[in-house]
């Protein structure tokens, strides 16, 4: 296997951002399940299968020991990296942010906006990080999607902009109505069953237009065409208001906002929907800036499978099969077994003999792997976290915290 036919447009590599208790951990579940489900159909059988894979999982570990784990929706390939969930100003914590694109922002509908929450929002404002808001628990009791958005905007002074209007809370919660489309999804089962126009409750109809109006008027705010065909009074396509949210959410004015209930397995497969139509890919983040330690020239490497290898060691983890890995986010370039790469922290040259790919239910080994992408390297003696691997014939060392204002080229 190797990395070859991978679109760098169809990566995204994001966290999962939230305060203790919020639900991350449930959610990056449901994630890989919903994932590892999808991405091999035949393989697990319907139903029963949810809980008996997440609880595997559980006992050897896997999900919740890895840096990073690979998963696939709809042609896309996920990284979800680790974020540390006790929140202090580490090293770590400053690397693993540094490795995301984008982050999904956990919050309980009942507790909203905690002083954790605030600490985590504050982190990924520094290091600039795109992210959309899954208010989570909308099952409980005192549930309010209404009041986390208001404290969203009032205590982080983000500007979030509802996607799905929930139809209920707590005990009553049935579904959303999807304010892009104007489509009622009722969370019947797992897979959500789409409501008929005529279905919908009017009470909750007129209430999904009025949202929609004013995310428009948001889009408006953020995008020119938008802004035209609002003022002409004309309609506005599904492709248009996609395409502008996706630049508000990338250049970060804007913050979509989903709901669900991890637990009770609604909103995740939407959830996913909105990783891969409003998060960043490797293309659309800025490229990333070092210092060629021979001159002490500024370096820069764009997210490129044909420049010279450039790559990050965020995390070394021991894995109890295969030893001591070194977690690498590659910035550019390629990743090929039997290379040697330079380590211009400690300046001593490492080859490379396994490169694994960590997925939730296994590790797979490959041969090469492209810009944009993470692996785990087995093997190497002497590098550590926060260290640059790269081509000798480019050497250079990433910088340390760099945070570079946001390039919108919505590749
Ligand atoms: P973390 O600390 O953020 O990783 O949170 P967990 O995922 O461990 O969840 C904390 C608690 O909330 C656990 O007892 C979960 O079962 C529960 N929980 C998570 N999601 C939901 C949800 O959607 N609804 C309800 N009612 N409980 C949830």
């Amino acid at each position: 296997m190797s990395d070859a036919g991978i679109d760098i447009r169809k990566i995204r590599n994001i966290g999962i951002a939230a305060h203790i208790d919020a639900g991350k951990t449930t959610t990056s579940e449901r994630i890989l399940f919903y994932t590892g489900k999808i991405h091999r159909i035949g393989e697990v059988h319907e139903g029963a299968a949810t809980m008996d894979f997440m609880d595997q999982e559980r006992e050897r570990g896997i999900t919740i020991s890895s840096a990073a784990t690979t998963c696939y929706w709809k042609e896309y390939m996920i990284n979800l990296i680790d974020t540390p969930g006790h929140v202090d100003f580490t090293m770590e914590v400053e690397r693993s942010l540094r490795v995301l694109d984008g982050a999904v922002a956990v919050f309980c509908a009942v507790g909203g906006v905690e002083p954790q929450s605030e600490t985590v929002w504050r982190q990924l404002d520094k290091y600039r990080v795109p992210r959309i808001a899954f208010v989570n628990k909308m099952d409980r009791v005192g549930a309010n999607f209404f009041d986390v958005m208001k404290q969203i905007k009032e205590r982080l002074g983000a500007n979030p902009v509802p996607i799905q209007l929930p139809m209920g809370a707590e005990d009553a919660f049935k579904g959303i109505i999807d304010l892009i489309t104007m489509q009622a999804i009722e969370y019947a089962d797992e897979l959500g069953t789409r409501l008929e126009l005529e279905e919908i409750p009017q009470a909750f109809l007129a209430e999904a237009k009025k949202w929609r109006e004013r995310l428009i008027e948001a889009l408006a705010e953020v995008d020119d065409e938008i802004m035209e065909s609002y003022l002409e009074g004309r309609e506005i396509s599904e492709e248009s208001i996609k395409r502008a949210l996706r630049f508000g959410t990338i250049s970060l004015k804007l913050v979509p906002m989903l709901c669900g209930s991890a637990l009770k397995n609604k909103g995740i497969q939407l959830l996913l929907d909105a990783v891969i139509d409003y998060l960043p890919s490797p293309l659309d983040i800025p490229p990333v800036k070092g210092v060629d330690p021979r001159t002490g020239e500024e370096v820069i490497r764009h997210t490129d499978a044909e420049a010279p290898f450039t790559a990050l060691a965020f995390k070394v983890l021991v894995d109890p099969y295969v030893g001591r890995v070194v977690y690498t986010r590659i910035y550019s370039g390629k990743l090929h077994t039997g290379m040697s790469v330079l380590n211009t922290n400690t300046g001593k040259k490492e080859r490379i003999g396994r490169i694994l790919r960590v997925h939730a239910n296994k590790r797979e080994d490959i041969e090469s792997a492209l810009a944009g992408t993470i692996v785990a390297i087995p093997g190497l003696k002497n590098t550590r976290t926060g260290d640059t691997l790269c081509d000798e014939k480019g050497p250079v060392v990433l910088e340390g915290m760099n945070i570079p204002e946001p390039v919108i080229s919505l590749a």
